[in-house]
């Protein structure tokens, strides 16, 4: 697709903040990741690459998450947004890989940054030029001696290969904490009853629970209550983020409230997780499955809000986004911008004039969605829409600037539809129109759905008010 004059005017008006060096320091880094997935597929046994990528995945996701916890230092940092990324936390590429895919969901980036990691605050703007300064263009992977701080460091801290490659075929095991007594165990990757799997599934040598995936995503989520409980600062995932991008606390701690009283026992304490998971397993359901039949029977609850509430909790990793479903739909994108030539290494494409087009495209792309004339994004305007979303904070600023909404970005086939009883039933005529988009519902492509403007216009702090009003929906949703 070209873009037209008409675009080209609207992008020239628009000045959207996104140089034209990020884009192409963005393009070099897909290449890498491009080349980087294609050794895992090539290391695959040829049966079994759809598989063995879904474990690179999920192993990146987890040393995403070991970087976050050892390496990357906030003590004493009274500002850590302000402090550049040091030569011994360069990410494992991997790890930036994940980084990548992490920030493509800004909203629950964000929120996560703010509440819940201050780690995050260091990547306040993707570390674009910290990874391809690093890299040797012959083999499009790290150069030995310019990663050597970073592998040194990460090596001695965490005992697992810096490579990712070469972690995929020694680091055997990964650390998890037992979710009912909290006792640290080594877990096998592999197997059938190992961590990659959906039958994972191990006995803590210290209490005797039998962990799987669905207590592991119990015990997260009543760690995240009890926490929410005892620091109204910390909220529930998914609860903070207003619809012009502000962090509001101010309603977390009825929400809760209304979950804790839901879940609470005689005494008013929150069942233990074994306990919960005797009383799933005797009404035959998975845990949270359990928990959140029980939560669709709170009053205060609107049930239409229960799957935004425990969008976190469909995996264990600590973040808001599921990261390794978000690997798994940014894959063919990167295979996307790589076989049209534009993050193929040593060649002249895109040229300026290719970029021009793509911000016409992008231009066109936003405007539609003030006009309701919604369109799915190219693969050129979402290059940029992506690169504008590796900087955070512009991007926030910016696009609620512009449309008065933070407009999310969220994998393809994340289930929109659970958002749509609640736009449907919105009519605010002083609305912003925006669009639910799925990939398996046409139906929805050309609804209207509605977000009022003036989120602070419901009263706050009611526990029922909390699901009630309108701005709990806060975050609008743009798949791509
Ligand atoms: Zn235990």
């Amino acid at each position: 697709m070209s873009s037209t004059d008409k675009q080209t005017a609207l992008a020239n008006q628009l000045q959207i903040d996104v140089p034209k060096e990020k884009v192409r320091a963005h393009l070099q880094v897909l290449g890498v990741f491009f080349h980087l997935l294609d050794t895992v597929a090539a290391t695959s046994n040829p049966e079994n690459v759809e598989a063995t990528v879904d474990e690179f995945f999920q192993r990146s996701t987890y040393r995403l998450q070991v970087w976050l916890e050892q390496i990357i230092n906030i003590d004493g940092e009274e500002d850590p947004e302000t402090k550049p990324l040091q030569d011994h936390e360069l990410p494992p590429l991997d790890v930036a890989l994940a980084l990548h895919s992490y920030m493509l969901s800004p909203l629950r980036y964000f929120e996560d940054s703010e509440l819940r990691s201050p780690q995050l605050k260091r990547m306040q703007e993707y570390p674009l030029a910290n990874i391809l300064n690093a890299i040797d263009p012959a083999s499009q992977a790290y150069d030995e001696l310019k990663s050597l701080a970073a592998a040194q460091f990460w090596q001695s801290t965490t005992q697992l290969k810096f490579d990712a490659i070469d972690s995929m075929s020694n680091d055997a095991t990964r650390v998890i904490e037992c979710p009912s007594c909290g006792t640290a165990a080594s877990v096998p990757w592999a197997g059938a009853h190992g961590f990659a799997s959906p039958d994972f599934e191990y006995v803590c040598a210290q209490c005797g629970l039998v962990v799987t995936h669905d207590l592991l995503r119990a015990g997260k989520f009543l760690k995240a209550l009890a926490r929410a409980k005892n620091d109204a600062g910390f909220c529930l995932p998914n609860t903070a983020i207003l619809v012009r991008g502000e962090v509001d606390v101010s309603r977390c701690a009825a929400i809760v409230a209304a979950v804790w009283e839901c879940l609470q026992d005689d005494q008013g304490a929150l069942p233990s997780l074994k306990d919960l998971a005797a009383a799933a397993a005797s009404a035959g359901s998975s845990t949270m499955t359990f928990i959140a039949n029980k939560l669709s029977t709170a009053d205060a609850l609107r049930p239409e809000s229960l799957p935004i509430l425990l969008r976190a909790f469909e995996h264990s990793y600590p973040f808001t986004q599921d990261v390794v479903v978000a690997l798994h739909h940014q894959r063919p994108f990167i295979n996307k911008v790589f076989n049209e030539g534009w993050s193929a290494p040593q060649t002249d494409v895109p040229s300026d004039a290719d970029l021009d087009d793509a911000y016409a495209l992008y231009a066109d792309f936003l405007d539609r969605v003030i006009h309701i004339q919604r369109r799915e994004p190219g693969w050129q305007d979402d290059l940029i829409w992506h690169t504008h979303q590796l900087l955070l904070q512009t991007y926030r600023a910016f696009i609620v600037g512009y449309l008065h909404v933070y407009l999310d970005h969220l994998p393809k086939g994340e289930d929109a539809n659970a958002f749509r009883p609640h736009y449907d039933n919105v009519a605010n005529p002083k609305a912003v129109a925006v669009w639910v988009e799925t990939t398996d519902t046409p139906a929805l492509e050309t609804k209207k759905l509605f977000v009022p403007t003036d989120p602070l216009s419901c009263q706050d702090g009611v526990a029922a008010q909390a699901f009630l009003t309108n701005e709990f929906v806060a975050p609008i949703f743009a798949n791509n």
